[in-house]
Order: structure tokens, then C-alpha cells, then sequence
């Protein structure tokens, strides 16, 4: 009796068993139809992994300056002063004269009083990669201590300022689009070390002669992210303790200036790569 009621016990298993492990009734698998997407960019239509879509361009990138060593530029790039050559270069207040900066071992410094210094190419829409250092002997404070600029098109300022322990009004501050925006973090490093700028510019565009499209800036400063896609609302040239100008209609291009404001801030390993607007 206890056998039989064992026995059919299993066979109830292993029926189930076999139910479970049946083929599901399912319908024959169909073939999905292909699918192609297009993508338009720039006016131009490619088919999704399109093969016959132009490779990017090949660039050999720089080095990055560390420990000493002086970086250098990717292969692409316009090197506007390789801490040698400052032919690309001239004074603002005297362009036919001599260089009015003073030039040191693989840098340009300013010097007091001798005006801004500017590039003789001019750029629009760019990618410009500069390092300074401000002065070792720290003298002054807030504006006055390791002031200079760097000016896209001669108009637009990314302020310069030893701001290693020092204050100031915060849209003044380095790495801020002078008067406007403040720079995300400080980041400086000590008076006297070498720091870099990474910036990401692209130009206004006017129309009717009124700004029909704002400057963006994108700003690394010594690698770390200080201006995120930052809509420029207006000028960034000084008006007075509490005003600031306003946007006037330019050209495509402009040169690429580095301020004189009286304190000696050294310059080198500068190089731009021109962008579509
Ligand atoms: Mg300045």
C-alpha cells in the first residue's frame, strides 16, 4: 500500500516535471524590419553608422606642462609664444615698436605701465590654452595684488588675480568674467606657481547693431571647471566701483590681448585652435 502511494507520488513529479520543460506554444519568430534613422548635422544628413560618414581629423595631442617641464601644443593648434619666439606679439600702445614686456627664461612678463600687448592675428570662436603666474613676493591686496587679464577679442576679460588667500569682490575674482560671473570655485595655487587656463570661447554675433547672439564661455582653470557654458549678459570692460559695459557691435574676429595693471604677472605656453562659431 505505502509502495504504491510512493510510486505514484513520482510519477505525478516527473509529469509535472516534463509539463515544465515542454516547448511554450509560442509563434514562429518573426524578422524585426530593418530600421535606418538618419541624423542631419551642419546642413549635411548621414544614415545612422553610416561607414561613409567622414572620419574626425587627426590630431597629435601636446604634453602637458608638469614638474618643471614646459607642455607644448597639439598639432592643430596656432602657438602664439612658445616661451621664445614673440613675433606674434606687439604692444597696444605702440604696435610698430619693441616688444614692451619683459621677457624671461621661456615666459613674458608685464611690465608696469607699458600697456596691454596683443596677438597680430585676430580670432573669433576659439580654444585657448595659456598658463601665468602671478608675483612670488605677494605685495598688495583684493585688485592690486597680481592683476592682469586675458582678453578674447581685446573686449571680453578673463580676470588674472593672486586670489590665494586674498579677497576681493567676488565677479572680480580670478577666473571670473570680470564684472558679470564668478568663477565656480577658487582654484588658484600659491603666489608665484605656474596655473593654467583652459578656455572655451565662442564669439557674439550682431545684428541690426544689437547683439543677436551672446558670447558662451567654458573656462578650466590649472584643470578643474570655473565657468560651465556661461552666457556672457554683456561687456566686461570697467565703468566705475559699480558699473560695468555693455555689449557694442564688432567684427568676426579680434586679437587676443594680455592686460598691464601694474602688477608683474608672468605669461607662457600659450596656443589657440580656431572653432566654428
Ligand atoms: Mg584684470
Amino acid at each position: 500500500m505505502v509502495r504504491n502511494v510512493v510510486l505514484g507520488l513520482g510519477v505525478i513529479v516527473l509529469l509535472a516535471t516534463i509539463a515544465n520543460c515542454a516547448e511554450p506554444n509560442a509563434a514562429p519568430e518573426q524578422k524585426k524590419p530593418e530600421v535606418i534613422q538618419w541624423v542631419e548635422v551642419d546642413g549635411q544628413k548621414w544614415m545612422v553608422h553610416d561607414e561613409k560618414r567622414p572620419m574626425a581629423p587627426v590630431v597629435t595631442p601636446g604634453e602637458a606642462s608638469c614638474d618643471g617641464k614646459v607642455g607644448t601644443a597639439p598639432s592643430d593648434a596656432v602657438v602664439l609664444f612658445d616661451g621664445n619666439d614673440i613675433s606674434n606679439w606687439e604692444g597696444v600702445k605702440n604696435p610698430k615698436g619693441p616688444f614692451p614686456w619683459k621677457m624671461g627664461e621661456g615666459y613674458f612678463e608685464t611690465v608696469k605701465d607699458a600697456g596691454f600687448i596683443r596677438t597680430k592675428q585676430k580670432f573669433g570662436s576659439c580654444q585657448l590654452h595659456i598658463e601665468f603666474a602671478t608675483p612670488e613676493k605677494v605685495i598688495g591686496s583684493s585688485q592690486g595684488r597680481g592683476n592682469s587679464g586675458v582678453f578674447l577679442m581685446e573686449i571680453y576679460e578673463i580676470q588674472v588675480l593672486d586670489n590665494y588667500n586674498n579677497k576681493t569682490y567676488t565677479d572680480g575674482q580670478c577666473g571670473a568674467l570680470y564684472g558679470r560671473n564668478p568663477p565656480l570655485v577658487n582654484v588658484c595655487r600659491k603666489p608665484g606657481e605656474w596655473q593654467s587656463y583652459d578656455i572655451v570661447f565662442h564669439r557674439p554675433t550682431f545684428k541690426d547693431g544689437k547683439v543677436d547672439r551672446k558670447a558662451r564661455f567654458t573656462v578650466f582653470q590649472n584643470g578643474v571647471l570655473i565657468q560651465d557654458n556661461v552666457e556672457l549678459q554683456g561687456g566686461t570692460g570697467w565703468m566705475g566701483p559699480h558699473a560695468i559695459s555693455d555689449y557694442f557691435p564688432h567684427g568676426d574676429k579680434g586679437a587676443l590681448s594680455l592686460q598691464d595693471h601694474g602688477n608683474p604677472v608672468k605669461f607662457r605656453n600659450i596656443w589657440v585652435r580656431e572653432l566654428k562659431d
